[in-house]
């Protein structure tokens, strides 16, 4: 499985105490960065590293980081963002819980590197058991003197506090979510102001995953060389962690070297497909990327080989079908989640979205017809020029089911029923 960077204190029954951290050289990288090093060292070397943000995205972090001018106005801010509300993506949930004190690592790294002041710690309503957990070890990490006044007697000084999110996915976009803190509607915000120029209260910014943050204390420990070095693909770095869930036999959450293909983590950590499933298509990372099909199966996990095949690592979230799975089904259940989740600002998406939802809902009850195809196609291309990611994301399922499995849209159309539900011709296909 290769060296660990983000699970290495995992244990299947509790999260890793500040002791146990420290015995494994937790805190190291920040004693050396406050003590030793300037700012724009640590900015550099996070740089070097190739770490690339790890919330969907992909935006190199040091780039990042290094959007905050030396001579921007203070107070700066950091927001961890844990807000993960997308189906099957949960990997943020089992870093807090597994190794706290990492994540709060990253977060004061992050800070020292841009001389914020404050952190808030963005969380999902949901996940108020981990908010808590985030807190009292808050409380632990001050006490040891990691946080507030002079950390470890330097002149940095900086403290973290937790946001409960109000439980909207949109409130997990950047923008968005900075509206959200203060108080505003959280709809994003096109083109606007660079965050880490103008962010939270018109002051520098820096909006980052929480995985991403947790590679931050073992590229400053071990160099960026050794980082980049633990991927598998070319130009990738660092480890990932994949969650998969689905049609396998150990559904849950792994780190591997980022790059490791498909094939690898179904049939390595995730056990395979369940007796008698065949693999038949995934998501390859999350509800808002599309439909990877079996001739991706051995494609390498990483941002660069998926944009060439014409997916997306996202937050690398594995949802996985087998060839019993009906996939107008699996859209019309994405489509359901995104209609409720709109934050309804732009029309492509808060009228577009019902729409597509119609026509699935027709076509999966049997009562489809050949011209929703074409009004398929063009709706899905109409959501693409929305006003933010998230319409795009949305219509990823539909564009990729129209390319890979238009022989099933066909199937419920000419059959006027869900073949899937009356074990018609595609049983005969599959058996084939
Ligand atoms: S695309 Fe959707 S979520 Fe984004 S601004 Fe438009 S309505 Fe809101």
């Amino acid at each position: 499985m290769g060296e660990l960077v983000l699970l290495k204190n995992y244990r299947p029954d509790r999260p890793a105490t500040i002791d146990e951290y420290r015995r494994s050289g937790g805190y190291e990288a920040l004693t050396k960065a406050v003590l030793t090093l300037k700012p724009n060292e640590v900015v550099k070397q996070v740089k070097d590293s190739g770490l690339r943000g790890r919330g969907g995205a992909g935006f190199p972090t040091g780039i990042k980081w290094s959007g905050v001018p030396e001579t921007a106005p203070f107070p700066r801010y950091v927001v961890p963002n844990t807000d993960e509300m997308e189906p099957g993506t949960f990997k943020d949930r089992v870093l807090v819980n597994a190794d706290p004190h990492l994540v709060i690592e990253g977060i004061v790294l992050a800070a020292y590197a841009i001389s914020a002041q404050r952190g808030i710690f963005f969380v999902r309503p949901s996940y108020e058991m981990d908010a808590e957990l985030i807190e009292r070890e808050l409380e632990v990490a001050r006490n040891a003197g990691y946080l507030g006044d002079r950390i470890l007697g330097s002149e940095f000084s900086f403290d973290i506090t937790v946001h409960r999110s109000a439980g909207r996915y949109i409130c997990g976009e950047a923008t968005a979510q900075i509206n959200a803190i203060q108080g505003k509607r959280p709809h994003p915000v096109k083109g606007g102001p660079h965050m880490t120029e103008e962010g939270l209260w018109k002051r520098p910014t820096l909006v980052n995953n929480v995985e991403t943050l947790s590679c931050v204390p073992y590229i400053l420990r071990h160099g960026p060389d050794c980082f980049k070095g633990l991927a598998k693909s070319e130009k990738g770095a660092g480890t990932k962690l994949y969650t998969v869930s689905g049609k396998v036999c150990r559904p849950g959450c792994y780190e591997m070297p980022m790059g490791t293909p498909l094939s690898e983590i179904i049939e390595g950590p995730a056990g395979g497909m369940l007796p008698g499933a065949e693999f038949k298509a995934c998501l390859p990372g999350g509800a808002s990327t599309g439909f990877m099909s079996k001739e991706f199966y051995h494609t390498q996990m990483d941002f660069d080989p998926l944009k060439k095949a014409g997916q997306r690592l996202g937050t690398g979230a594995i949802i996985v079908f087998d060839r019993d799975t009906c996939l107008v089904g699996v859209t019309l259940n994405l489509i359901q989640f995104f209609v409720r989740e709109s934050c309804g600002f732009c029309t492509p998406c808060r009228e577009g979205l019902p729409f597509v939802l119609d026509l699935l809902q027709r076509i999966e009850n049997g009562e489809g017809e050949e011209s929703f195809i074409p009004m398929l196609r063009e709706m899905a291309s109409f959501m693409d020029h929305a006003y933010c990611a998230f319409a795009p994301g949305a219509a990823a399922s539909v564009h990729h089911l129209l390319k890979y499995f238009m022989d099933e849209v066909q199937e419920h159309i000419s059959r006027k029923q869900c073949p899937f539900k009356s074990g018609g011709p595609s049983v005969e296909k599959r058996e084939e």
